[in-house]
């Protein structure tokens, strides 16, 4: 008897245990809004301000070059459109002056560095704060890799299949509902690309990189580096024709004195 309940509450403890091991990854960002909850902040919003900007770099950079370049117009009933982002107005208002000035754009206010505007406009410009549960960009983390772009977690740290499942199943339910296949070629070619650019690398051993079809700053390199190249290339192009046309206009100057001198000499 004794050593049956021994055994029972020994599996209770190991359930327990699993229990909080698979809540562990996927619900932090959850975990830590209740946390800041319980603590009581002056003005409570329960949405990471830094993870929704990783969110949103992340969608700047490895969608939204696919997205311009299919011309294709995101629903605002997408998570990922920009007006579901509730930072997006005061991040717009950031003016880097420097590196070591930045400039609220409401009240024209300087600070040292992002971290005081950003307390700034949790202190100052709360009210401009679209506050909805629904407009929270750091609940997309999850599927987008915050953390690895973040560097966030360690890479060793051990893969937990149910939350990679998760994460696998939120980043589809992207996909399907940002670029639905049925709305044309545009938006099932960007529903395939999401699904490889994004979700192919929730598995668990961890080993697939995200972001295989690579991102903004690659392309952008390249046009550099090509534009670079042109601008080179134009005075150059232009010099031999300039100095091909002055020829060939020296060599009909020429062939015209040339004849005249014999139309002179040829007597009449
Ligand atoms: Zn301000």
């Amino acid at each position: 008897m004794r050593r049956n309940t021994h055994l029972i509450t020994t599996i209770f403890l190991l359930l327990l245990i699993s229990l909080q091991e698979t809540s562990i990854q996927g619900y932090e960002d959850s975990a830590a809004r209740n946390l800041k909850q319980e603590l009581g902040e002056a003005h409570e919003v329960h949405c990471s301000r830094e993870r929704s900007r990783a969110a949103w770099d992340i969608i700047e950079e490895y969608l939204m070059p696919f997205v311009e370049q299919e011309q294709y117009q995101i629903s605002s009933k997408c998570r990922l459109h920009p007006d579901n982002d509730m930072f997006r107005d005061q991040e717009k208002h950031k003016i880097h002056v420097d590196i070591n000035e930045w400039r609220c754009g409401y009240c024209k206010k300087s600070f040292r560095a992002e971290k005081f505007l950003d307390q700034h406009f949790d202190n100052r410009h709360y009210n401009l704060l679209n506050v909805s549960h629904s407009k929270c960009l750091a609940d997309l983390c999850g599927a987008l890799h915050c953390d690895f772009v973040m560097k966030s977690k360690s890479s060793k740290s051990k893969c937990n299949p149910a939350a990679v499942a998760r994460n696998r199943h939120l980043c589809e339910s992207f996909a399907n509902s940002c670029f639905p296949i049925n709305q044309g070629p545009s938006a099932s070619r960007l529903h395939e690309l999401f699904l490889r650019q994004f979700c192919d690398a929730h598995t668990c051993p961890g080993k697939a990189k995200p972001f295989p079809k690579g991102g903004k700053k690659q392309t952008s390199i390249l046009y550099l580096a090509v534009s670079i190249l042109i601008l080179m290339l134009l005075p150059i192009f232009y010099l031999i024709v300039f100095l091909y046309q002055r020829e060939m206009r020296r060599g009909t100057q020429e062939l015209r004195r040339i004849s005249r001198v014999g139309q002179k000499t040829k007597p009449s």
